[in-house]
C-alpha cells in the first residue's frame, strides 16, 4: 500500500509528490494523459516561480519577462493606463515544459509517476483509500493508499467522488496564438468581458497570446473573436479551460485532501493558480502525516493561513471589474504609473515598497 496516491500531475500534484517523496513517503502519481497536455494556461507567473522549479529549468522555460500591464476599459484602440515596475514583475513561461520538468523532479525524488491512468472511482475506507484507474482498451487497475491527494484540476473527479463542496464559480477561459514574435515589456488587459477580462501577452519568439475569460453562458468564443478582430490578427492553436474561483469551506475528508484548482486555490482577480496551488502543495507536504488523518485539519488551516487573506483581497479587486465604466476610467487614471506591488499578493498594495513608490513617482522609462 502506498502512503499517498496523487491524482493529477499538474504543478501542485507534482510539487506535492516531489516534497512527500523527498520526505520518505511512498508516493504514486496517476495522470490521465501525457503530463502538461492539453495546454489550457497562459503560464504568466511572478518571479516566485523560480523557487518551485529546479535551478536548471529557468533558461529553458522562460519565454519573456514582463514589466507591467496596460489596462484598457475598452478594446485596443481605447486609452491605456499603464502600471509598471522598473524591473521585471512577472514571467511568461512554457507551461507544458514546466509541468514536464516538475514531474521529472517528482520522479527524481522517488515518486512513481504513471501517465495514461485516468482515475474513475475513489472509495474512502476506515484505514485506506481504494482508487480505480482506466488504462485504455477497457482495462482498469486498482491501487490502495493511506491517503489520496486530489490534484485533478477544476472539475476534479476526486472532489465529486467524495462529495466535497464545489468552488463558488467556474469561469470559462480561452486562448490562442499569433506566431509573430513579440518581446514587448507589457501585457494588455481589457476590462471588456463580463466580471472578468481579456488579455494580450507578448511571448517572445513564441509569438503573442490572446485570451479571455468570463462566466459560462457569456458567449466567450464570440467575445474572443471580437478581441482578435479588434487587434486585426488571425490566431491558431485555440485552447479552452475552466477557472475555479472561490475556495469552498472544506477541501479535506478523513483520508483525502484537495490541492490546486481542485480546491479553487486561485487568485480571484486573475484566475492564476499555478503559484497558489504549489504554495498549498508545500503546506500539505509540511503538515500531513499519511499515518495520522488528524493532520488533515492542520493542512486546512495551514493553506488558509498562507493564502486566505490574499484570496479575500483578490475578490475585492475583482469586484472593480464590474464597476461602471466612467468609474473604472477615473480609477485607472488616478492609480496608474509606477507600482511596488507583488502580482500574487494584493496585500502588497499596503506595503512600504508600494507606498514609497507611489509617493516618489517619476517619468516612465522610454
Ligand atoms: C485560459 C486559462 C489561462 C490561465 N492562465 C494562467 C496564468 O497565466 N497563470 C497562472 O498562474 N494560472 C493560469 N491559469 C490557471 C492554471 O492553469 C491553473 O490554476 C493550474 O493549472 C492549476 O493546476 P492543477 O494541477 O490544480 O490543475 P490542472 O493544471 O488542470 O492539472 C490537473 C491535472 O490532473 C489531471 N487529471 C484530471 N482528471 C484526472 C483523472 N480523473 N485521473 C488522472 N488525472 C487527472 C489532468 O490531466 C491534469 O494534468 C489559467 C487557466 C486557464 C483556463
Amino acid at each position: 500500500m502506498y502512503d499517498f496516491v496523487v491524482v493529477g500531475a499538474g504543478p501542485p500534484g507534482s510539487r506535492f509528490a516531489r516534497r512527500a517523496a523527498a520526505a520518505g513517503s511512498d508516493v504514486l502519481v496517476l495522470e490521465k494523459g501525457r503530463v502538461g497536455e492539453p495546454l489550457a494556461c497562459s503560464g504568466h507567473v511572478s518571479d516566485d516561480i523560480w523557487e518551485f522549479v529546479p535551478d536548471d529549468a529557468r533558461e529553458r522555460l522562460l519565454q519573456n519577462s514582463v514589466y507591467g500591464a496596460r489596462f484598457h476599459v475598452g478594446g485596443p484602440e481605447s486609452r491605456a493606463s499603464p502600471f509598471y515596475k522598473r524591473e521585471p514583475v512577472s514571467n511568461v513561461i512554457d507551461r507544458v515544459g514546466m509541468d514536464r520538468r516538475l514531474a521529472v523532479a517528482a520522479r527524481d525524488a522517488g515518486a512513481d509517476v504513471r501517465e495514461g491512468h485516468t482515475v474513475v472511482s475513489v472509495e474512502e475506507r476506515a484505514d485506506r483509500v481504494a482508487v480505480e484507474a482506466s488504462v485504455g482498451d477497457g482495462d482498469t487497475e486498482r491501487f490502495e493508499a493511506r491517503m489520496i491527494a486530489g490534484c485533478d484540476g477544476p472539475t476534479s473527479r476526486v472532489r465529486r467522488s467524495l462529495d466535497l463542496p464545489e468552488p463558488d464559480e467556474l469561469l470559462h477561459g480561452v486562448l490562442a496564438f499569433d506566431d509573430e514574435p513579440d518581446d514587448g515589456d507589457l501585457v494588455d488587459v481589457h476590462l471588456t468581458a463580463p466580471t472578468f477580462f481579456a488579455w494580450r501577452i507578448p511571448r517572445g519568439d513564441a509569438g503573442v497570446e490572446y485570451g479571455l475569460a468570463a462566466p459560462p453562458g457569456e458567449d466567450v468564443s464570440a467575445r474572443f473573436d471580437a478581441l482578435t478582430d479588434a487587434y486585426g490578427v488571425t490566431t491558431d492553436r485555440f485552447c479552452s479551460g475552466a477557472i475555479p474561483i472561490g475556495p469552498p469551506d472544506r477541501v479535506t475528508t478523513d483520508r483525502a485532501f484537495l490541492i490546486g484548482d481542485a480546491a479553487a486555490q486561485t487568485k480571484p482577480f486573475t484566475g492564476g493558480g499555478i503559484l497558489y496551488g504549489m504554495t498549498a502543495a508545500d503546506a500539505a507536504a509540511e503538515t500531513i502525516d499519511p499515518a495520522d488523518p488528524d493532520t488533515l485539519a492542520d493542512y486546512e488551516s495551514a493553506w488558509r493561513d498562507e493564502l486566505g487573506t490574499e484570496i479575500r483581497l483578490g475578490h475585492a479587486i475583482r469586484s472593480c471589474y464590474s464597476l461602471p465604466e466612467p468609474i473604472q476610467r477615473a480609477g485607472l487614471w488616478a492609480l496608474s504609473g509606477e507600482i511596488g506591488v507583488h502580482m500574487d499578493r494584493p496585500s502588497s498594495v499596503f506595503s512600504p515598497t508600494h507606498l514609497r513608490t507611489l509617493f516618489s513617482r517619476s517619468d516612465p522609462p522610454e
